[in-house]
């Protein structure tokens, strides 16, 4: 199928039922409304001359508009870009260009940041459309029936940048076959159906949002519910409590923001959920099924390249695997842990590169070929660049990014261990490990600790003390900074490039 075509089964299957909501606004649809919504988007987009191919861009947070624009884009087979809306007026210049957007959609102004004013200073060579204004009445008005076009599953329907968390973003290349099968499948690990509502605060420029949640819903007939234009704790729950989800997403730093917010909220709709996106700490894990009530949730561990799971936890999994590991690999595709260096399968059980390979592989990266063979080797395999240890079982843990590995004089330190001893520490909120270069040993570990609340700030020598005994010395953090949050990636990713940055700076 393409998303066009499963998109109108779910419609034929459920038009009645509900399909969206979008709480900012207030307006919710049934399937039959949203693919009318979606129709009257493409014909738009028709008569702007976008053809099969042409990429059409989205800036623009969450809401409604985004996903009618997501299904009409794969319904006439153009190429949806999808723009963080948290780039300004550099990136967004990279990104048109690189892409060759011929029509780019976007929301005058969400809070403090006016993209209207943004778009003008770019003055970018194509289109451009803006939501709630005449030029979206335009493109909406025209509610023919959609001509036949011909697309096949394998066309190129969209470009995601992946979240530039180690460097520049890369415009990953996807197919229908790659998010909607994806999508599918995360949906039948978290056995929606028709009666589930599906939260999302994650971005939908983000694959978390637009895969693991708008496509894994449509294509079980649930809801996708918009708590908010962007992530804000209180928001989300309330319409977890009030829309009656069934499933919550997130990364691990919103749903510890989101424990903090309980208090009072009638949550007991909640029944799944997902994780994913960074390190997911066992003990935030544990909150989120006992707190929370989410007594299904699961963890994915994937990225943008790979449409984006490879694995995830199944609900039936022992609680120990399902807080500790990121599951067994997905339907119908193939992992392996290799050894960097040789490309050998390395035993299980002993930490290795991971590799994926099958239907969700991209295309390749947008208009860079060079790049792409770095990753995918010529057996079709994807080399993602972290590091996992697969047990007997076949459950992953993944112990974190090759470029994060710490080497301290010969030792290979795994920054996620320590981490994950460090949250049970009760006054430590969040605490992230990184290594700074040192004469001696070549690298030492510095952590960065955020405290709970009203908790006294801990220093070096508390640190080493909680550690002492139970941590490996040399896995014993020496240098300790406080901070009330890190640099982050809009997709809530700790951009550790960026720590060990500012870690040079202090220690001058
Ligand atoms: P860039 O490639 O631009 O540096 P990025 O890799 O963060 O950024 P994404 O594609 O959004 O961009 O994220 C994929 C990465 O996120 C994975 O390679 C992995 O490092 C991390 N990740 C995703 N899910 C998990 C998880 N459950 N546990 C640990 N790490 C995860
Ligand atoms: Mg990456």
């Amino acid at each position: 199928d393409t998303i066009g075509e499963n998109l109108d089964r779910t419609v034929a299957a459920y038009g009645d039922r509900d399909a969206l909501v979008d709480r900012a606004t207030g307006r919710r649809w049934t399937y039959r409304e949203l693919s009318a919504e979606v129709d009257a988007v493409a014909q738009g987009l028709l008569a702007l001359g976008v053809g099969k191919g042409d990429r059409v861009g989205i800036w623009a947070p969450n809401c409604a508009e985004w996903v009618f624009v997501q299904y009409a884009t794969a319904k006439i087979g153009a190429v949806l870009v999808n723009i963080n809306p948290a780039y300004r007026v550099h990136e967004l210049k990279y990104v048109l260009d690189q892409a060759g957007v011929r029509v780019l959609v976007s929301a005058p102004s969400f809070k403090t940041s006016d993209y209207a004013a943004m778009i003008a200073e770019v003055n970018p060579a194509c289109d451009v459309v803006f939501i709630g204004q005449q030029s979206w009445a335009e493109i909406v008005a025209d509610r023919d029936p959609l001509p036949a076009i011909a697309l096949s599953p394998d066309d190129p329907i969209n470009i995601q940048y992946t979240s530039g968390t180690t460097g520049f973003p890369k415009g990953a290349t996807l197919s229908h076959h790659n998010i909607l099968n994806n999508g599918y499948f995360v949906g039948e690990l978290c056995s929606y159906t028709e009666q589930d509502r599906v939260c999302v605060p994650v971005p939908f420029y983000h694959c978390f949002g637009m895969v693991m949640g708008n496509l894994a819903a449509t294509s079980h007939g649930a809801c996708i519910v918009i708590p908010a234009p962007g992530f804000d704790p209180k928001a989300t729950l309330s319409a977890v409590a009030e829309e009656r989800c069934t499933s919550l997403y997130g990364v691990p730093t919103m749903f510890i923001a989101m424990l903090a917010e309980v208090e009072g909220l009638d949550l007991s709709s909640l029944r799944t959920g997902i994780m994913a996106g960074s390190p997911c700490p066992e003990e935030v894990m544990k909150q989120v099924i006992d707190r929370l009530g989410m007594t299904e949730v699961t963890i994915c561990y994937g990225m943008t390249e790979t449409s984006p799971v490879s694995t995830q936890t199944r609900a039936d999994d022992v609680l120990d695997l399902r807080v500790s590991t990121v599951g067994r690999v997905h339907p119908h595709l193939e992992v392996k842990v290799v050894d960097p260096e040789t490309g050998l399968t390395v035993p299980r059980g002993e930490p290795g590169e991971f590799c994926t390979r099958g239907y969700s592989v991209m295309l390749g990266y947008w208009d860079e070929p060079g790049k792409t063979a770095e990753v995918i080797d010529s057996a079709r395999w994807m080399h993602t660049g972290d590091l996992a240890v697969m047990t007997d079982d076949g459950y992953l843990k993944i112990t974190g990014r090759i470029k994060d590995m710490v080497i301290r004089g010969g030792e290979n330190i795994y920054p996620r261990e320590v981490e994950e001893f460090l949250y049970t520490h009760p006054d430590i909120l969040d605490a992230q490990v990184i290594g700074v270069p040192d004469e001696r040993y070549g690298e030492e570990l510095m952590v960065w600790v955020r405290m709970r609340e009203g908790a006294v700030p801990l220093d070096a020598d508390a640190v080493r003390q909680f550690c002492t005994g139970k941590l490996a010395h040399y896995k014993i953090p020496r240098y300790v900074h406080v901070v009330d949050e890190f640099p982050m990636t809009v997709t809530g990713k700790v951009r550790k490039v960026e720590m060990r940055k500012v870690a040079a700076d202090l220690l001058g």
